[in-house]
């Protein structure tokens, strides 16, 4: 296989192995092929990997148009029976539309192969789980990182739900195609990878502060490509091929580092929950919600503020009434953001209930925070990067990097910041900052 960087990131495909932080770990995902013209070796990779046809092949008019096409003629020249299926308009990721899919499969179908970006992997995947059948993954865009993950992320009943299924058995991703992708989505891919060094800070003082396993393989795992995605940002404007190539890779191997933690921790924290309150209050405020990963990129400079914020404050600045009050400050903002999105009341008490506990469990939470706020500290440094170099990066890529260009005011924004920690049982460095009293005082929303 094709990796223009780290050859043991590659020879953990397909394997399963024990790991330092005490886990088995197993990646599914057997074959990851990212360079130019890689769409001639769909058949070839079919064959490696065992797969026959007849093949469903998924794809909307877009991508039909930059790489569907080319998929089903490869195909069909090897003699692999087809049956294509595009999706008219533009499709979104829905529940509904991605059972409707499975329904329709024929019968004498082998295997699945998704041509698309996010909406499209996610809709085939979904499909191909639903069948019980291997699905391999044609990337059109490096756009975001569920190529190689093991979860779907559909809407159902209003909701964005993450589903669990089974991973690709390959990836290919044709450089060709990716470099011409439009530019809002190679930006959205840096967005989305940019988060690594503030989400994986989160699932470190989760596991310290919650005791949750934490694994360093998904943060070292694509740090050498860093330097290209992250050094040389600029050049994703110009399309350069190995910048491009970079971050597809960064891409397709931080799916693959959620698939190895079981959870999506490696690749989604703080950033990622004010990333989703935006997305489900979009339809409220009445505004379009932007590419994901554009969401993230600005949720990371945020998050990445708190983190300094953090850093910059003794534990002898935290007032011990925050401590003592925090089942009531919860229950208020709580109570303010189920207002704020009435139409996932129900789901965001649920996962609020599950995240805090009682009130004696949300007290002790809070003093073992207080407690090991210094080591919190240590822990957290080591993943960082400071909030003006996320900025300057994405800035560098012609991304865009403040609330109002994606049509949020600053008070809807600090809302997302002060409330979001709220939506889902999930430990960041938000949680941190509510037990001290500190997500109250930068917000200045009770
Ligand atoms: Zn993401
Ligand atoms: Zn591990």
């Amino acid at each position: 296989m094709s990796s223009l960087f780290s050859r043991e990131r590659v020879a953990l495909l397909g394997t399963r192995f024990s790991c330092e932080c005490g886990a088995m770990h197993e990646v599914p995902v057997r074959e990851v092929v990212i360079e130019a013209g890689a769409i001639s070796r769909v058949a070839e990779v079919m064959q490696r990997q065992q797969l026959s046809g007849p093949i469903f092949l998924l794809f909307d008019e877009i991508t039909h148009h930059v790489a569907g096409e080319r998929v089903a003629s490869v195909l069909g020249s090897a003699g692999i029976k087809v049956h294509a299926r595009v999706l008219p308009g533009r499709p979104k990721a829905e529940y509904a539309i991605a059972e409707a899919i499975a329904a329709a499969v024929p019968a004498d179908t082998a295997a699945f192969i998704s041509c698309g970006s996010g909406t499209i992997t996610d809709l085939c995947k979904w499909a191909a789980y639903r069948k019980g059948l291997p699905q391999i993954a044609v990337a059109t865009a490096p756009s975001m990182n569920g190529y190689a993950s093991g979860i779907a992320a559909l809407t159902r009943d209003g909701l964005k739900a993450t589903m669990p299924i089974t991973p690709a058995v390959a990836v290919i991703a044709d450089l060709d195609v990716l470099a011409n992708a439009p530019m809002e989505m190679i930006r959205a891919g840096l967005g989305d990878i940019l988060s690594k060094p503030v989400c994986n800070a989160d699932w470190r003082i989760a596991s310290l502060i919650r005791g949750e396993r934490f694994c360093m393989r998904p943060f070292e795992m694509i740090r050498d490509l860093e330097h290209v995605y992250i050094g040389r940002a600029h050049l994703l404007q110009q399309r350069d091929p190995q910048a491009i190539a970079a971050l597809t890779e960064a891409l397709v191997f931080a799916g693959i580092s959620m698939v190895i933690a079981g959870s999506s921790q490696p690749a989604s924290g703080a950033e990622h929950l004010i990333a989703h309150f935006l997305d489900m209050r979009a339809a409220i405020d009445g505004r379009e919600p932007d590419f994901h990963g554009v969401e993230v990129g600005i949720g990371t400079i945020a998050s990445a503020a708190i983190y300094e914020e953090f850093l910059r404050t003794s534990v002898d600045a935290i007032e011990r009434s925050s401590i003592e009050s925090i089942w009531e400050r919860g229950d208020a903002a709580l109570a303010r953001c189920c207002d704020l999105l009435p139409h996932a009341a129900d789901a965001i008490k649920e996962a609020f209930a599950k995240k805090r506990g009682n009130s004696v469990a949300a007290i002790a939470e809070a003093e073992k925070i207080i407690d090991m706020w210094t080591d919190i500290k240590a822990s957290a440094r080591s993943f960082l990067k400071p909030a003006s170099e996320i900025e300057s990066v994405l800035k560098s890529a012609g991304a865009k990097t403040s609330p109002a260009e994606i049509g949020v005011s600053r008070d809807s924004f600090l809302d997302a910041i002060a409330l979001s920690f709220c939506v889902r049982n999930r430990f960041t460095i938000l949680d941190v900052a509510f037990a001290a009293g500190m997500l109250d005082r930068w917000t200045g929303v009770r």
